[in-house]
């Protein structure tokens, strides 16, 4: 295949050009005031409790992945009374919320389900499906014990240090005032819908929803795939084509009597190749110590680090096989970072043409097939997978609305305005997304105050500066559970989370052993971790010259603020060994453990 690069080059930047808008992140709407309701909780009642006063050793805001998988290493530490504080009606987080049909993980379920080799379950499918992910979340909350302490449909409003008993003091939406000695936050990075500020928005008089709240009462069906019956007598439109609308995309096309689907920006959709796992090769499979030796083997293959395998072989390796593949015939002194770079947009080059050239061999209609192509690098957007998104563009009920990157122009009364013309709909499916660029407090929804009064968001006016991305200096007792400052791998973030537990739990415990009330990220650490992170080549995701979205800020300048959203220098291997080192030592590097306020 020859590729004109200069040609795609100029092609892709027409492409964000016509794409770029000043208004950035603020042309979404927060769900606030009018559009409160879309935030509404359709799968369980909330039940009035008491408020709790009380004290537990550890408080953990959020009951997905982070909470569970922190909470689960706590308690095979020995710490009993860990209190995870959910917004949701149950565990899940991510899960809990997205139920939309055709839901299912897109990194392979072997790696991406936490804790399988602990709680004993075989994933049914290689991207398992979300109700079984959801089901594994419950699992993994029964198996540790963790719904003794839980706080559901409860919303942290307020964390405060208080410095004379070296404790939290935790409120919530629910009147609770409690204290933990220590407090672990894992609020999801996507977990804030938001909705595209299409002039009009509000005028609308059918039916609307968020695909993160779906209205399984308005569609009929539900999560596991039954038919949405109620919707063969409907004219729907998608609104977003991002990875939510790639996967419920083909269930809609099967159930409405029209679907429209209105196009801003074109994922690209690479093969799924999903399949049912099978028990006799899992047995060989799973043998003790299994999960984490795919975990490494996923990442060392992901990020391009050597590996002798590949246990996983997907479309997140396929990127840097054929990366890897390209440079290994180069002699050392050949391999300078712009040949690397080179490398890099010739194996992307390559990649994209295919994802194109499936879009012209799978749908039929030639003007269609056109506008669902994506013209960029794959990494600039979300990169997808799915065999049955494109081919429902197929059928005579699913119409593509190509926006020409300009988005929808209006919502009306009756439906959505593109180039002037008018679609009449009875049902609005809001596919928009989740609030990214926006600051950590806000989508928290509160703000830590820590020793001296200090805000966490004053602490970070300037950027995140964490301890390996878990401890921040002025902050005693708390800590984090996220990718960034640490691996930062974004194709698999359970196994982020996963490392985080692990440290959480071998510092809390050791704070315990030793009768320390209080543990900090020392100023100097916190100094030099950041100046390590600042030592890298910056941030892989988010390149101006990519077509908006949420990886570059909606292609505004993201201030110096960004410069600290990255990971380690050398690459999630490189971090996960680290970490793992610091963990074996036992000397806490960077940590300094007090008895309390009178020997600070
Ligand atoms: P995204 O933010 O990826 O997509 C939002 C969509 O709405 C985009 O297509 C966007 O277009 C479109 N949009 C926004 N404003 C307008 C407008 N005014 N007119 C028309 N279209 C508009 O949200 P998703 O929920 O799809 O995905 C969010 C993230 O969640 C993913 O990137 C992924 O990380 C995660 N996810 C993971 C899944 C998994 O692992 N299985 C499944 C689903 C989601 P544009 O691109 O032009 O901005």
């Amino acid at each position: 295949m020859t590729i004109d690069k200069e040609a795609l080059r100029r092609k892709y930047r027409e492409e964000r050009d016509k794409r770029l808008r000043p208004d950035g992140n603020d042309q979404y709407l927060r769900l606030t005031g009018r559009f409160a309701h879309y935030l509404d909780d359709p799968y369980t009642p909330r039940i009035e409790r008491d408020p709790k006063t009380d004290h537990v050793t550890v408080a953990f805001i959020g009951g997905g992945f982070a909470g569970l998988v922190t909470g689960a290493r706590l308690k095979e530490a020995g710490v009993e009374d860990v209190r995870i504080v959910e917004k949701g009606g149950d565990f899940g987080g991510t899960w809990y919320w997205n139920r939309y049909p055709g839901a299912q993980c897109d990194t392979a379920s072997f790696v991406y389900m936490p804790l399988l080799e602990e709680t004993g379950h075989m994933p049914t499918e290689k991207y398992a499906h979300a109700p079984e992910i959801l089901e594994h979340c419950r699992r993994i909350g029964k198996h540790y014990g963790l719904y003794d302490h839980a706080l559901l449909h409860t919303e942290v409003t307020d964390l405060t240090w208080d410095e004379t008993r070296s404790r939290w003091v935790i409120r919530t939406d629910r009147g609770d005032a409690f204290t933990a000695q220590f407090v672990a936050m894992g609020i999801g990075p996507l977990h804030v819908p938001k909705l595209p500020g299409i002039p009009g928005i509000d005028d609308f008089r059918g039916h609307a929803f968020h695909t993160s709240r779906w209205d399984y009462a308005y569609t009929g069906g539900d999560p596991s795939g039954a038919p949405m019956d109620r919707l063969a007598d409907k004219r729907v439109a998608v609104i977003g084509t991002g990875a939510t609308a790639v996967q419920c995309v083909p269930h809609l096309a099967r159930a409405c009597g029209e679907l429209y689907v209105f196009q801003r920006t074109p994922s690209s959709v690479d093969v799924r190749d999903n399949r049912p796992t099978d028990p006799e090769w899992f047995a060989t499979v799973a043998t003790p110590g299994w999960q984490q030796r795919w975990l490494e083997n996923f990442t060392a293959n992901q990020t391009g680090a050597p590996a002798e395998e590949d246990l996983v072989m997907d479309g997140w390796t396929d990127i840097s096989r054929r990366f890897r593949a390209r440079i290994e015939h180069l002699r050392p002194e050949e391999l300078t970072q712009e040949s690397m770079l080179a490398a890099f947009e010739d194996s992307d080059f390559e990649k994209m043409e295919e994802i194109r050239a499936r879009v012209d061999a799978v749908v039929a209609d030639p003007a269609t097939a056109h506008a669902l192509k994506a013209w960029y690098r794959q990494l600039c957007k979300r990169p997808c997978f799915h065999d049955e998104y494109l081919q429902a563009f197929n059928r005579p009920n699913t119409h593509l609305v190509d926006t020409g990157g300009k988005g929808v122009e209006r919502i009306t009364e009756r439906g959505v305005v593109v180039a002037g013309r008018e679609y009449e709909v009875d049902c609005v499916i809001y596919a928009s997304g989740f609030e990214v660029g926006t600051d950590y407090t806000r989508r928290a929804g509160y703000d830590l105050t820590g020793r001296g009064g200090v805000r966490l968001s004053e602490h970070w006016a300037d950027g995140m500066r964490t301890l390996h991305g878990v401890h921040v200096h002025g902050f005693p007792n708390a800590f984090l559970v996220q990718p960034t400052q640490a691996a930062n791998l974004i194709s698999n973030i359970p196994h982020n989370l996963t490392e985080a537990g692990r440290t959480i739990a071998v510092t809390v415990r050791h704070a315990l052993d030793h009768g320390y009330a209080e543990v900090e990220a020392t100023r100097e650490a916190e100094e030099a971790w950041v100046e390590l992170l600042l030592s890298g080549t910056g941030r892989l995701l988010g390149s101006q010259d990519c077509t908006p979205g949420y990886y570059n800020n909606e292609g505004q300048d993201p201030g110096r603020k960004s410069w600290l959203g990255v990971g380690h220098p050398h690459g999630a291997m490189a971090y996960f060994a680290f970490i793992d080192g610091w963990r074996e030592s036992g000397a806490f590097e960077g940590l300094d453990f007090r008895r309390g306020g009178q020997d600070r």
